[in-house]
């Protein structure tokens, strides 16, 4: 009896794990293709519509030597000295006319001081010529900006001007940024005031962009009514970062409930002042700090890591879609996705942005990023989305 059972049951299992494997397996794998076909449907597509972020880094230099600087480090300092291109030639702007007139932000951004462009008058006005809308942004220390530059801005209908004010007191200022004079740099803030309201206009908007270390951070409600005196829309509060061992103890992570305090304090005055009020992202971490986060620029300074792959990253469009956002424009014409990543698209001196934007390193790009490949460019970078150990 066992036996003839044994033989029925035998090839009816065999028959039935077949069927099983042919539907069951066979429908999962279907549905597996269904499923990855459905996403990539929904997914971003590998070409992109013009970035609405445009970032050029203008110079490479500098009118300051301030005490937290990362170019005051050795290893910058030595990156610099072998850099052939300091300053940007500005004759792509007029060929790339495309790339900036409906862009959101067009950011004047330098590895150094904007203003010290010698040809920063003619970049602003062809970039606002071309413009259909004010969607100039730059950050500035304020030093160099003249009667004629103030007029310029103001005509060009610059959208954001941030200032580097540190502090208001004479002692820290001179200690974060030697040789700035706080009364010169109010000055030419009440000079725009006065031009914007000769003109009617409210551009620029005034953004204050203090960076705090612990000796400054008690000056964050004054700065608010700082603000709120001169005209600024909005303040930004940034922490210093800090590329060097011996300023460490001025990390605010070492201050973290007078960080909270002054937060604080300052985020009331900045309701009832009705000044806007913003967050660095490290700074809302120090509720919950993250020390490597905190010093991981100090010693990716120190310890540079050469990454050598890429790397797996869960659901990284939810992370990152700069790909598909923002370009970055070096000062020798050079392309890449932010200005952490490595990963070079092109270079604009030698092909158009629509060639470089829609160009097959472009295209690789983002199919990494579509399937969840950090490029080994974007890993160990200080937006932290990739770690290699
Ligand atoms: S370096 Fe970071 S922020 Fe920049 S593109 Fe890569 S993942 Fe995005």
């Amino acid at each position: 009896m066992n036996i003839l059972s044994f033989k029925i049951r035998q090839p009816v299992a065999l028959v039935w794990k077949g069927l099983k494997v042919f539907f069951f397996e066979g429908a999962l794998s279907v549905i597996q293709v269904v499923k990855a076909f459905t996403t990539q449907l929904r997914t971003k597509p590998l070409t992109a519509a013009p970035p609405a972020n445009v970032q050029l880094s203008l110079n490479k230099t500098c009118n300051l030597h301030c005490t937290f600087c990362a170019r005051q480090t050795k290893q910058v300092r030595d990156q610099l000295a072998n850099e052939k291109t300091l300053i940007m030639s500005c004759d792509f702007l007029e060929k790339n006319r495309d790339l900036f007139k409906d862009a959101d932000y067009v950011n004047l951004a330098a590895d150094g001081e904007p203003l010290l462009h010698p040809e920063i008058k003619k970049i602003l006005e062809t970039i606002g010529a071309i413009s259909n809308k004010p969607n100039i942004i730059f950050v500035t220390n304020g030093v160099l900006l003249t009667d004629e530059l103030i007029e310029l801005i103001v005509r060009m209908k610059i959208m954001e001007v941030h200032f580097s004010i540190d502090s208001l007191r004479k002692e820290n200022l001179e200690f974060v940024r030697p040789g700035v004079d706080l009364n010169q740099l109010i000055t030419s803030i009440e000079r725009i005031n006065l031009k914007k309201r000769e003109d009617n206009s409210e551009f620029p908007v005034l953004v204050l962009r203090p960076t705090f270390i612990s000796k400054t951070i008690e000056e964050l409600p004054s700065m608010v009514e700082f603000c709120h005196r001169y005209g600024f829309r909005t303040i930004l509060v940034q922490y210093m970062q800090i590329y060097k061992r011996e300023l460490t103890q001025y990390s605010l992570f070492n201050c973290r409930d007078s960080v909270r305090k002054y937060i604080d304090i300052a985020h009331q005055k900045a309701y009832e002042l009705g000044v806007g009020f913003t967050l660095d992202t490290a700074i809302k971490e120090n509720e919950n700090p993250n020390i490597e986060h905190l010093h991981g620029t100090l010693e990716r300074m120190e310890k540079p890591k050469i990454v050598t792959r890429d790397l797996k990253v869960k659901d990284l469009l939810k992370k990152c879609t700069l790909p598909w956002d923002f370009m970055l424009i070096q000062t020798n014409g050079d392309v890449y996705p932010c200005c952490n990543s490595g990963y070079k698209l092109g270079n604009l001196n030698k092909e158009s942005w629509e060639n470089i934007w829609n160009g097959p390193r472009a295209m690789e790009l983002r199919k990494k990023f579509r399937n969840n490949i950090l490029p080994k460019e974007c890993v160990d970078k200080p937006c932290g989305i990739g770690k290699s150990e």
